[in-house]
């Protein structure tokens, strides 16, 4: 019974931890935030040396010596490197957690056999 419990805990945490990381890669909702107040245009680029959304004509502008990226490409790498931070945490949880089981039977199976 206690071995079933603990299964079913952790499917729920599993759960838990993949509707936290849909959350995650929810596109920005609010349209004036994908777009340049500069030109009126959509934040589709991503500039690297100055860590912003640019848009096509900020290329040709300001940021035309700058490195650019497609923002849904840094955008997916950014989610992906979070959900992967937080992959290692949980693995980290459950595995203290197991830790934590595995002396209390120790201690219990000790308790129940001397
Ligand atoms: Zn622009
Ligand atoms: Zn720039």
């Amino acid at each position: 019974l206690f071995q079933e419990e603990g299964i079913n805990q952790h499917n729920f945490e599993k759960k838990v931890t993949g509707l936290k990381k849909h959350r995650l890669v929810e596109p920005m909702d609010r349209l004036e935030d994908r777009m340049c107040k500069k030109h009126n245009r959509l934040l589709e680029l991503f500039c690297q040396t100055e860590q912003e959304c640019v848009c096509l004509l900020c290329t040709e502008g300001d940021h035309k010596s700058h490195p650019v990226v497609p923002l849904k490409e840094e955008y997916e790498v950014k989610s992906a490197l979070l959900g992967k931070i937080e992959a290692d945490v949980q693995q980290m949880i459950q595995e203290r957690k197991l830790k934590i089981k595995e002396i209390k039977d120790t201690v219990e199976y000790r308790r129940s056999h001397t």
